[in-house]
């Protein structure tokens, strides 16, 4: 856990979430500021910056982020119709949280990239 880091405050707890899911290894919740009707963030438990610090030894969470954005597409009914995921990286890549996440974005035609 990093002390000044929001999303480790959500998964302790420390700050209230609309939580949809949680297990040993991820933790998903509604963004606060949704851009679509179905707009959930997942994040690893454990404080990974960002994409640029990723190694080997994170592949069974990242692995395990893909099937959990499964499942929850599927409970939010948005597997049929489609959805987006979305992870930002760095500066450029729009990324304002430096906790590793992944957005899971559905419910409306999105748009195309860039
Ligand atoms: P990014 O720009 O990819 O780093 O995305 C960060 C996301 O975190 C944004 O979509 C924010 O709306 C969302 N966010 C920031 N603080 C919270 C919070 N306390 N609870 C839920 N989502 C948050
Ligand atoms: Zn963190």
């Amino acid at each position: 856990m990093s002390n000044d880091c929001i999303f480790c405050k959500i998964i302790a707890g420390e700050i209230p979430s609309k939580q949809v899911y949680k297990d040993d290894l991820v933790t998903a919740f509604h963004d606060i500021h949704p851009v679509a009707p179905v707009h959930v963030l997942i994040v690893p438990n454990e404080h990974i910056p960002s994409v640029a610090a990723v190694e080997e030894t994170h592949e069974a969470i990242l692995g395990h982020m893909f099937t959990v954005a499964r499942r929850i597409a599927e409970q939010l009914g948005v597997a049929e119709s489609g959805f987006r995921l979305v992870v930002n990286t760095g500066a450029d890549g729009g990324q304002d949280v430096f906790h590793l996440h992944m957005h899971l974005l559905g419910g409306r035609r999105l748009g195309r990239l860039g």
